[in-house]
């Protein structure tokens, strides 16, 4: 394969099992000119697992502006980049995102290296209904944005895809039972690696989980739409969110 030069190519790398490396990503990393990876020491030791050596330039959340412009600067005046973020699809919550608009703003071409992503992974075998979902990332650390987003997803009928970190999942957790009422739940863990955990499980039941045993790993959580439960659990989230506020009511008053 012969790879284009001025091309920002967007490299998508395991996100646990090695063996999902595709063998069209390990071709096109040993092939640019330069890779820019998240972080470099992670990046350095992935490719070192192929047996590439390449430059590395770092381009994170806190240097993306002006990493970015380099980047764009150095393949519009001929090379060829390879972007790979720490685990999975460059660009899906993460700071992939930013490289691949600047480059498509600035004219340049933008091509994917597909391969696995963690919230298709989830979605695939978590048995949820799949032919209609909506991926909501990250909740926002700010409170009040988390509020609104999760505000905003009240009536949503998809399946809702969130990814989650260790440290965050139970206050997320309570956040969404608040919201949402007691909803089904499957809580992926630790995709592709030894642990690989699907917990079939509901908000409420999740909360109380995650109070005796400690969060680890990494986390998608799946989430069912509104009004998609075959039992008509639609009036079922409404009658808990009426029990959750007379209890915040009274003790209140
Ligand atoms: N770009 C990546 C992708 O395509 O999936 C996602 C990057 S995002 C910064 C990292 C988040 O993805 C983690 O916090 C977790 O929610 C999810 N994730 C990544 N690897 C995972 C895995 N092996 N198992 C479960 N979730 C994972």
């Amino acid at each position: 394969m012969e790879l284009e030069k001025n091309t920002l190519y967007l490299v998508t790398t395991p996100i646990g099992n090695l063996s999902d490396m595709t063998p069209r990503a390990v071709e096109v990393l040993g092939k640019v000119d330069f890779v820019a990876c998240e972080d470099t020491r992670v990046g350095g030791a992935l490719l070192s697992r192929f047996g590439i050596k390449k430059p590395l330039i770092s381009y994170f959340e806190h240097n993306k502006r002006d990493r970015g412009e380099t980047i764009a600067a150095r393949i519009l005046a001929g090379e060829s980049c390879a972007m790979i973020s720490d685990a999975g699809t460059p660009a899906i919550s993460d700071p992939g995102e930013d490289l691949a608009a600047l480059c498509r703003e600035k004219g340049i071409k933008v091509s994917p290296i597909p391969g696995v992503s963690a919230l298709i992974t989830a979605l695939s075998a978590s048995g949820m209904p799949s032919g209609r979902f909506c991926f909501e990332g990250f909740l926002s650390m700010n409170r009040k944005s988390r509020r609104e987003h999760l505000a905003s997803l009240e009536h949503e009928r998809r399946t809702m895809i969130f990814y989650e970190a260790p440290h965050k999942l139970r206050s997320t957790l309570a956040d969404l039972l608040e919201t949402f009422g007691d909803r089904e739940l499957v809580i992926a863990r630790e995709l592709t690696k030894i642990h690989e955990e699907f917990i079939h499980t509901t908000l409420e039941k999740a909360q109380a989980l995650y109070e005796t045993v400690s969060p680890k790993g990494e986390f998608v959580l799946i989430l069912r739409g509104d009004g998609s439960e075959p039992d008509r659990p639609l009036s079922r989230n409404e009658r808990y969110r009426e029990k959750l506020r007379e209890k915040k009511e009274r003790e209140e008053s």
